[in-house]
């Protein structure tokens, strides 16, 4: 569950960053539109919190650029009380939801996971998988009603891998969700998590495609 923050208030986005990653997301932060435009084009991210006034390139630029290309990510801008022109704009633009500064961290995760959820046309909150029951809110796992325990990577692989059921994701892909920049990646982790997912929620759920990746296959009902 990785997002992009484009910010260019420090302690906004200090305080932003520290908040969501301790809600379990790996967090880049970029500080201007063009460094923006470039992190987008080099990483896939699964929600982008967008703020409007944004040094070397403004906010709705990045936007319209990104529609443009045909990415459909979710994009949060983030904008202030009286920018009610930017907000008409922005949803013109393709923005998938705004929030307003200052803003709650809970309020802002549950955005960002609402964000995901609509892209992936997936009403319900729960990610539900045969007997398995995922709560991305609580972050809580349970299999035939038994609390499943799982560390916080652990937690977002299977997030992942579920958000795309019926989907390949390979190890790169995977290491990009659950890793911001700078931070030091053993280069089996991905493997070792698969493992321990495996060994709390059985062999069968999870399969490896050889010299492909990973994957969750889609149940009967395409979920
Ligand atoms: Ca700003």
């Amino acid at each position: 569950m990785r997002v992009l923050l484009v910010e260019d208030d420090l302690l906004l986005g200090k305080a932003t960053r520290k908040g969501l990653e301790t809600r379990g997301y790996a967090v880049d932060w970029i500080r201007d539109g063009v460094s923006a435009e470039a992190a987008i084009a080099a990483h896939d991210y699964e929600a982008i919190l967008l703020d409007l006034g944004l040094p070397r390139q403004d906010g709705l630029t990045v936007l319209a650029k990104l529609r443009k290309r045909g990415s459909s990510v979710p994009v949060l801008v983030i904008t202030a009380r009286d920018e009610v022109a930017d907000k008409v704009g922005g949803l013109d633009l393709g923005a998938d939801d705004f929030i307003v500064k200052p803003f709650d961290l809970d309020e802002l995760a549950a955005r960002i996971r609402a964000s995901i959820r609509r892209a992936n046309h997936r009403p319900q909150s729960h990610l539900v998988h045969g007997t398995l029951d995922v709560d991305p809110a609580s972050r809580t796992v349970t299999m035939n009603g038994t609390t499943i325990p799982l560390t916080a990577h652990q937690f977002a692989l299977l997030v992942q891998l579920l958000e795309a059921r019926g989907q390949v994701l390979s190890k790169a892909r995977l290491e990009e969700s659950l890793y911001g920049w700078g931070e030091e990646i053993e280069s089996n982790t991905v493997e070792v998590y698969i493992h321990h997912l495996r060994r709390k929620l059985g062999k069968e759920l999870i399969k490896t495609i050889h010299g492909a990746g990973y994957i969750i296959e889609a149940g009967p009902d395409g979920h």
